[in-house]
């Protein structure tokens, strides 16, 4: 049976359009479908738009603290539509790049939404396509859960694109996005309050971790309130359907914010696919279920990224592509290891970390030792910030390989990065004992820890 293309892939974000340009680079006849712009969540409304904003809120702290350094200015303003358009542009900028790219590579990209016709064929605004291979990378989407007035909220996409930002903003929700975007908001000075159901922020994180950033977060002025759930929300003014939102709490307490934020998590964005069609099947959430080859339970049907629940990070949704290319081209199965896997939150302060937590090393019966320390920053000695960074290094006692490195600070996620790798390698405790530290540098304190610095576990 002959196919119009080798490969058809269905969404062009990080993990669609590398598979597609690399396949077709390769020799595959490709085509991409996309009903939205160029490059996914990552680049329109997720990683870059997103460290945009950060870079641009954490001048709203920096200006305070230059003052240490000699500096006055008068009358500081901020305005968000520069922000907010300039960002816009980028983002249109790396679009046209995207589309190069894929262009150059003899990719051809089918402008609207794709589903399957059958395990073999896909339709486009009523066309079909037929391909040897379908590849499913169409991510996934912001999850808000139902309530009376959760049709009053936002979530991240919105973020990026408000008319104006208000006075004051409730975010809903205790992972990346919630704190990623609670720092934005404080930091552009909007009264901002973080509001998350359970006892600590960042749940799966290291528990030191989670409870240093928690402080560090209430010190930059965030209102971190814990153990706060929504009731319901309605309008302040029926009238006003841009207006005020008056958001009821469990519990019987009331407020008014401008914006409310919900960042409560991301599902499979599998809802127009018509994956049954083609005899795909789904587990939890709608995650499209795998095997190791990233082959569905269609076999001539593959599917990577945020779209398969595993872990939602560009990066990984690029390896896995890569890794899927090269069991197509060169046979080799896949091995696809998720551990160790360094990431980063841009909150404010950042966070870094690799590797294990304290938590999930003990859950799993190791015999380890902690070396923890936390500091103020050299900045703040002048800055006349109070902002303070932690570091913390697990290493297994067995064999003294270092198994997690934790940080929250300045730079954490620049510094956490170079530390992947030496854990990826096995590094030792040794081997970062023989390591000359950067000197004066935050990252340095990673080389320096002895004795002293050894946490007492309970
Ligand atoms: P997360 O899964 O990280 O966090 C969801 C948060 O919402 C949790 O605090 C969760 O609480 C809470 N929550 C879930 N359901 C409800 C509910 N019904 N009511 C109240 N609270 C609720 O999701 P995000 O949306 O923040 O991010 C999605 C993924 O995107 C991340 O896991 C990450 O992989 C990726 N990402 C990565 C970034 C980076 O690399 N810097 C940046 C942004 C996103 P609980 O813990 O109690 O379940």
């Amino acid at each position: 049976m002959s196919y119009q293309y080798d490969l058809f892939v269905i969404g062009a974000g990080s993990g669609g359009v590398r598979a597609s340009r690399v396949a077709a680079s390769k020799g595959y006849k490709v085509a991409v479908a996309e009903g939205s712009a160029l490059g996914g969540t990552c680049v329109n409304i997720g990683c870059v738009p997103k460290k945009l904003f950060v870079y641009g809120s954490e001048y709203g702290h920096g200006f305070d603290e230059a003052a240490g350094f000699g500096w006055t200015h008068k009358g500081v303003e901020f305005d968000w539509s520069v922000l907010r358009d300039n960002k816009t542009n980028e983002i249109k900028r790396l679009n046209g790049i995207y589309g190069n790219m894929l262009g150059n590579a003899g990719v051809e990209v089918i402008s609207g939404y794709a589903s399957f016709v059958d395990a073999h064929t896909v339709m486009v605004d009523g066309k079909t396509y037929t391909a040897e291979r379908i590849l499913i990378a169409v991510g996934a989407k912001p999850f808000i859960p139902e309530f009376q007035g959760s049709d009053l909220v936002v979530s991240s996409n919105e973020m990026f694109f408000l008319d104006a930002l208000p006075k004051k903003a409730l975010v809903v929700g205790a992972g990346y996005i919630a704190v990623e975007f609670a720092g934005i908001l404080n930091g552009l000075g909007v009264e901002t309050s973080l509001a998350y159901r359970g006892d600590q922020l960042l749940r799966g994180f290291d528990q030191d971790v989670r409870e240093f950033a928690s402080e560090e977060y209430k010190k930059s002025g965030i209102d971190v309130r814990l153990n706060t759930d929504v009731s319901h929300i309605e309008l302040a003014d029926a009238s006003k359907p841009e207006g005020d939102r008056v958001v009821h709490f469990k519990g019987g307490h009331s407020e008014v914010f401008g914006l409310v934020l919900y960042a409560t998590g991301r599902v499979p964005n599998v809802g127009s696919l018509a994956l049954e069609k083609a005899g795909i099947e789904t587990g939890k959430n709608g995650a499209i279920k795998i095997d190791n080859n990233f082959t569905t339970t269609a076999s001539s049907v593959f599917a990577l990224g945020d779209v398969t629940d595993k872990i939602q990070l560009t990066p990984v949704a690029i390896k896995e592509a890569m890794a899927l290319i090269d069991y197509w081209f060169e046979g080799k199965e896949v091995d696809f290891d998720y551990d160790n896997i360094p990431t980063a939150v841009f909150s404010q302060p950042a966070i870094g970390t690799v590797g294990l937590t304290e938590q999930e090393a003990e859950s799993r019966g190791m015999d380890f030792r902690v070396y923890q320390t936390d500091f103020r920053a050299m900045k703040h000695t002048l800055s006349g910030g109070t902002a303070r960074s932690l570091m913390k290094l697990l290493v297994n006692n067995a064999d003294d390989k270092v198994i997690g490195a934790h940080m929250v600070g300045d730079y954490s996620g620049e510094i956490i990065q170079g530390l992947g790798i030496a854990i990826k390698a096995g590094a030792t405790k040794a081997h970062f004992d023989a390591t000359v530290g950067v000197h004066p540098t935050s990252a340095e304190e990673f080389v320096t820890f002895s004795a002293g610095a050894l946490k007492e576990r309970k």
